[in-house]
């Protein structure tokens, strides 16, 4: 009952305790699936054991449940948000992505403030309400220049929610940040386990440092979104597992998952890519495992399927994030081979996106699309 293991590397001996674990029947997976719902919690092992036994029959269940829950939380809402890829400088040189800093072929760009705002400004004609400016670790953007970004976008656009996607900073930046009027921050956790995590980075990355961080902004009082790559080299269904304690623990307001996917010019150009059956089926034990989160259906989903957006919708997801930033740069934030979507227009990309989203039967909505207990503050 295996399939679509993608590049996953299954059993293999791990540092977590849990070498051996159950070999699952499509009715013990259901009744595993149940239990997420009721509980919203299941052992590492039995996590790792779902996971492992991904299959058309466990995914058809899981996603229905997972639709049902979603369609109960937020109804056929689809939030949009406008994505503005502001640097592809980088400082750090995680072995996946294709603008760490060793990756000299990179065709380096800034976006001015000014350029910023005509992204903005564009993108509220076209009725994104949440701006989210992500980039490289570019310490060229000090945290005045962030402040400073994050005051005039509040200004101008005081309906919008502001979204900051620009690695780890310090605590007391990330206060400033607050503080200026940012209301969302996302930061994958990239993997919860520390023996993956030193597989995917060098050594001066810490993933005790990025979950803090994630800890830091949650008290601040962000929405924030956490996340990881489906398939990354060395993946195994005990990581992934330890993925799902991880946001169980933290109770992030966003996730972010998406296939890995090569770059050519990392170390990692000739891995396999991560398999969309397995990213549509995490999505869908997200969505069950907890209700109330704030889903994307990801471009490294679409990137590896022309309907990964309507796929992803279908699986749980409730958010999409389409590009923002200017054609000119799009191809240059590229983080993996293949991206999508990097020559049209921003109008393009909301058209087509909107009859995609329709076509699976959901609605793009013109709203900030917070999460479900902030909205429940303000009323
Ligand atoms: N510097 C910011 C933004 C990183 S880019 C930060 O640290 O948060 C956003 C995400 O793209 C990363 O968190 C990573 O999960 C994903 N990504 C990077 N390289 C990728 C690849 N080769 N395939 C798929 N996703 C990738």
């Amino acid at each position: 009952m295996k399939a679509d293991v993608g590049s996953m590397t299954w059993r293999t001996g791990d540092d977590i305790g849990v070498s051996e674990y159950m070999l699952l029947t499509v009715e013990e997976g259901k009744r595993l699936i149940d239990c997420l719902e009721q509980e919203h919690e299941l052992s590492i092992a039995e996590m790792a054991a779902l996971i492992d036994a991904n299959c058309p029959e466990l995914r058809d269940y899981a996603r229905i449940k997972a639709r049902a829950i979603g369609d109960r939380q937020y109804g056929k809402n689809i939030y949009i948000r406008g994505l503005i890829e502001f640097t592809n400088y980088c400082k750090n040189d995680c072995y996946y992505c294709g603008i760490r800093c060793s990756n000299t072929k990179a065709d380096r760009y800034r976006l001015s403030k000014e350029d910023i705002m005509a992204c903005c400004r564009e993108g509220k004609k076209l009725g994104f309400r949440t701006f989210v400016l992500q980039g490289g670790e570019d310490p060229y953007y000090t945290d005045d220049h962030i402040v400073d970004l994050i005051r005039q976008i509040r200004t101008d656009y005081p309906d919008c929610a502001i979204t900051l996607s620009i690695g780890e900073r310090e605590r007391e930046s990330y206060e400033r940040f607050w503080k200026a009027g940012a209301d969302r921050y996302l930061l994958r956790h990239e993997t919860a386990a520390e023996s993956h995590y030193q597989k995917l980075h060098p050594h001066n990355s810490s993933l005790k440092h990025r979950k803090q961080c994630l800890w830091n902004l949650k008290e601040i009082g962000y929405q924030t979104g956490c996340g990881f790559m489906v398939g990354s080299p060395g993946q195994t269904p005990e990581h992934l597992a330890e993925d799902f304690q991880f946001i169980r623990e933290l109770q992030p307001e966003m996730v972010g998952i998406g296939p890995f996917i090569p770059h050519s010019d990392t170390p990692f150009a000739k891995e396999a890519q991560g398999s969309m059956e397995l990213t549509l089926y995490l999505l869908s034990l997200l969505r069950i495992q907890q209700p109330d989160l704030l889903l994307p259906a990801t471009t490294a989903l679409t990137t590896i399927h022309p309907r990964g957006r309507e796929l992803g919708i279908e699986a749980g997801a409730n958010v999409v994030m389409p590009n923002l930033s200017p054609v000119g740069v799009r191809d240059k934030y590229a983080l993996y081979d293949g991206k999508v979507c990097t020559g049209d227009e921003a109008a393009e990309c909301r058209n087509c996106l909107e009859r995609r989203v329709e076509s699976v039967g959901y609605r793009i909505v013109v709203s900030r699309g917070d999460h479900c207990d902030v909205k429940l503050m303000e009323s």
